[in-house]
């Protein structure tokens, strides 16, 4: 389990398709994937599901322009902008 540095929300990293990790919020992981990822096992993302903790993190707006909630989104693209460079 890992924390938020931003906001403190407990949140998991989980694999994605392309090899990355994703910040996701615990609570949309179910007790499966929780007992996997505390044993140390990697689950992959399903957008579907999982909750990227970019979309509820109340300070990535820092990181975003105005109305970006209100936008469709690939998470990804978001995660490539804080992460490029
Ligand atoms: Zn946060």
């Amino acid at each position: 389990m890992a924390r938020c540095k931003k906001c403190n929300a407990e949140i998991y990293f989980l694999n994605t398709s392309n090899g990355k990790l994703i910040p996701v919020d615990a609570n949309s992981l179910n007790e499966v994937e929780l007992y996997d990822l505390k044993n140390g096992l990697r689950r992959l993302y399903n957008h579907k599901r999982h909750i990227s903790h970019f979309s509820t993190c109340k300070f990535a707006g820092s990181f975003r322009k105005k109305n970006y909630k209100k936008k469709k989104h690939n998470p990804f693209d978001y995660y490539d902008t804080l992460f490029k460079n």
